[in-house]
């Protein structure tokens, strides 16, 4: 049977629970448990795509199609798992879900309510996650801070839950932040004793206590902590801020997390092995050489909506021994070529990444043509590929004007064009080409060379597409077209095979790169930046 453990965070939001969440998680595999991960949020959005990146930071998008919260990119990083639409439960898709029973009279006359209709609702998700890949541990992180009025049926449901299972079946970790005020030098507890308090008052009462500080936390502290949340002593666990995400479960194994919830859990403890996890942050911790890599984008305030890309340049940095240093770049503050040069002239490679509306597109063009023009490396992704298209065949190409109709329904040359499927499409939830979708990989390109592979399977999230009206005349001016999908009319990577890496595609690598096995292009990316370093 699944043993469950219920996350939740108190005190502030942003404390990185995913992170807690995505480590354990890793740890527990360590130790040869299967473990699946599933994350609560309690918006009422039935799922993130129609937010803007600025409200939640990057839409993870699983194989399945699921556009999910950017924490599931954590677990499948650190677990080494791929996910789906079940591993993401918004307040939203429950609300749907029992209001379409209701329509449909599946309640037999009942007076729909939060509890017990929305609450079981929830409950039958944690079941089917677990009954998907029957996991030894479900780990089940609720999003937002508890004591948010929105989170609320969550918790009530995490409560019933456990009492229905059984209480040796499940435990309660909660995520807290210890603030510490540099003026006295101390750790403050009273945020945490008040935030188990809030808990306790909805009836549940935590096992365990994370504590998430920038100093350490002395035994003194921690044994309070322990006194006043009744906690175990050995269950108040430190995770100190660490320069990697990746160092967190070496971190946390050190604290004794993994032996304490497998003996809170009734499950025996067993040897690690965090090997190849240990080795993987000794070349983190010691670059041999560093490069730097500019993102160009639209969201770049905010670091979290393209957190899956730096995550994936970083891999491929791993792999190379190399810090990835990232520039971030404001596309829309870029208005010229000169502007280009100024922020280019410095970088070893540049990435224009996903996105949406015509918001800084110009500037995106003349990333891609300095790129291009000073065999500067460069990655486009999704967006980014259709930037490269309309790029060349606005420069090499001699198609004055061109564009994507997502940008100018007027131009003459509409080289990147709404899909077919797409024409009749009415809403825009969950709408988009989503999820996994073969891809034939051209010998003799440089995506071959990357993925030493004829068919790939890659995650997608457009709407938009190459025109293969303009493929002849783009062929015929030196562009390649290395990819498409097996039935060879959705151009999938597009080359420039004339500079050493200029490769471009439609889909997103970055949610299939893993720390442990970075993706081919990403790779290709950083091992041709380095090499131009050199
Ligand atoms: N806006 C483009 C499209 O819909 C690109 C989408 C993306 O980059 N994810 O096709």
């Amino acid at each position: 049977m699944t043993k469950y453990i219920f996350i939740t965070g108190g005190v502030v939001s942003s404390l990185g629970k995913g992170i807690v969440a995505a480590s354990l998680g890793r740890l527990l595999s360590a130790r040869g448990y299967s473990v699946s991960i599933q994350k609560f949020d309690p918006y009422i959005n039935v799922d993130p795509g129609t937010m803007s990146p600025f409200q939640h930071g990057e839409v993870f998008v699983c194989d399945d199609g699921a556009e999910t919260d950017l924490d599931l990119g954590h677990y499948e990083r650190f677990i080494d798992t791929n996910l789906s639409q079940i591993n993401n439960v918004t307040s939203g898709s429950v609300y749907q879900t029992v209001i379409n029973k209701e329509r449909k009279g599946e309640y037999l006359g009942a007076t729909v309510q939060m509890i017990p209709h929305i609450t079981g609702e929830i409950k039958s998700r944690l079941i089917q996650a677990s009954k998907k890949t029957n996991p030894d541990i479900l780990i089940a992180e609720v999003g937002g801070t508890v004591g948010d009025i929105e989170g609320l049926p969550f918790i009530e449901s995490i409560r019933q839950f456990r009492s229905e299972i059984g209480f040796q079946n499940s435990m309660s970790i909660h995520v807290t932040l210890l603030p510490y005020l540099p003026t006295s030098g101390e750790l403050k507890t009273k945020p945490t004793q008040h935030s188990v308090n809030v808990l306790r008052s909805y009836g549940i009462q935590p096992e365990m206590l994370v504590l998430r500080t920038q100093v350490p936390v002395s035994k003194a502290e921690k044994d309070k902590i322990a006194l006043f949340c009744s906690v175990n002593k050995d269950c108040v666990i430190e995770c100190k801020d660490m320069k990697s995400i990746y160092e967190v479960p070496l971190y946390l194994e050190e604290q004794k997390i993994t032996t304490q919830v497998l003996k809170t859990l009734g499950l025996k403890d067993k040897r690690a092995n965090l090997k190849p996890w240990k080795e993987m942050v000794e070349k983190i911790k010691n670059p041999k050489k560093q490069i730097t890599i500019a993102l160009a984008g639209k969201y770049t305030e905010l670091n979290d909506a393209y957190i899956s890309v730096v995550e994936s340049l970083k891999h491929a940095g791993f792999k190379n021994s190399a810090k990835i240093n990232i520039k971030w770049i404001a596309s829309e503050d870029i208005k010229s070529m000169n502007d280009v040069k100024k922020h280019l002239s410095d970088v070893d490679g540049v990435v224009v990444p996903g996105g949406f509306g015509v918001r800084g597109i110009e500037g995106k063009l003349k990333v891609v043509q300095y790129a291009r023009e000073n065999n500067l490396p460069y990655l486009g992704l999704c967006l980014g590929m259709q930037c490269a298209v309309i790029e060349y065949a606005r420069n090499v190409a001699g198609l004055k004007g061109a564009n994507s109709t997502e940008f100018d329904k007027n131009s003459e040359y509409k080289v990147v064009d709404l899909m077919e499927e797409q024409k009749n499409i009415a809403g825009y939830g969950a709408t988009m080409r989503l999820g996994s979708f073969p891809c034939k990989v051209k010998r003799g390109t440089k995506a071959f060379n990357a993925y030493k592979s004829d068919l790939i399977q890659e995650r997608h999230r457009h709407r938009f597409e190459f025109n293969n009206e303009y493929k002849q005349i783009l062929e015929e001016n030196g562009l390649v077209i290395s990819g498409t999908s097996p039935d060879g009319l959705l151009a999938e990577i597009v080359e420039y095979p004339k500079n050493d890496w200029h490769v471009a595609c439609q889909f997103h690598p970055e949610f299939k790169s893993r720390p442990s096995s970075p993706h081919p292009l990403f790779v290709g990316l950083v091992e041709t930046a380095l090499k131009r370093k050199k």
